[in-house]
């Protein structure tokens, strides 16, 4: 089964992938992450990243496709989180799949308020040391500032500042819901309340999905 992960910042999406990943067995995939290993080499991108922009349409897709072809194993499955973002991506990528034989399963979509998400995302602390992920509201360190596994300093990531918070919503607005209005009108979707506790939300697509827990 290859899905896609779709849902604003701060609804949660990493987390749900994580799970889903592993219960499922598929390649995980974090556009986020790719970006960022991405950005490590290269200034310009570094600077879109830290001013809380996407990467160009074009040139997101060309990265993410040549990383598919070279990195990602043959025959596998995968969980897509943070792309596509765009339905020119989307169609990239089914047809990348469809090259493999492969087509996009499903699409889940975790729904949150703007407002929402800003409450949550502005309460996100990540370890400097080992990337470990807290949020002083809903997932705090036992210790303030310090993280549980290894003690690292917690820091607030630049995108995650609310100015940044602001500018990938409004990203979010004007190019993901477009998709996912795309997707609705297939009946690809799966929409998904996502301001609930982690683990119903995480039945709830698998059940959704058509999978049995247990
Ligand atoms: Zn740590």
């Amino acid at each position: 089964m290859n899905l896609v992960l779709l849902g604003a910042p701060g609804s949660g999406k990493g987390t749900q992938a994580e799970k889903l990943s592993q219960k499922l067995n598929l390649f995980y995939l974090q556009t986020g992450e790719l970006s960022r290993e991405w950005a490590k080499t290269d200034k310009r991108i570094r600077n879109i990243i830290n001013g809380g922009k996407l990467i160009p349409e074009k040139e997101m897709t060309n990265y993410v496709m040549k990383y598919l072809e070279k990195r990602v194993p043959k025959g596998t499955n995968i969980l897509f989180e943070g792309f596509p973002r765009f339905i020119s991506q989307y169609e990239e990528y089914e047809k990348w799949l469809a090259s493999k034989r492969q087509k996009i399963d499903a699409v889940v979509s975790l729904d949150i308020s703007e407002k929402e998400a800003v409450k949550r995302l502005s309460g996100r602390r990540i370890c400097e040391k080992c990337g470990e992920v807290y949020n002083v509201i809903t997932n705090p360190p036992k210790e303030s500032g310090k993280c549980d596994k290894c003690k690292g300093k917690l820091i607030q990531r630049d995108d995650d500042r609310p100015e940044a918070i602001k500018v990938r919503f409004r990203y979010y607005r004007n190019n993901t819901k477009k998709l996912i209005d795309y997707l609705d009108n297939k009946e690809k979707l799966i929409r998904v309340d996502a301001v609930r506790p982690i683990n119903v939300i995480y039945l709830e697509i698998l059940e959704k999905l058509g999978v049995k827990n247990g």
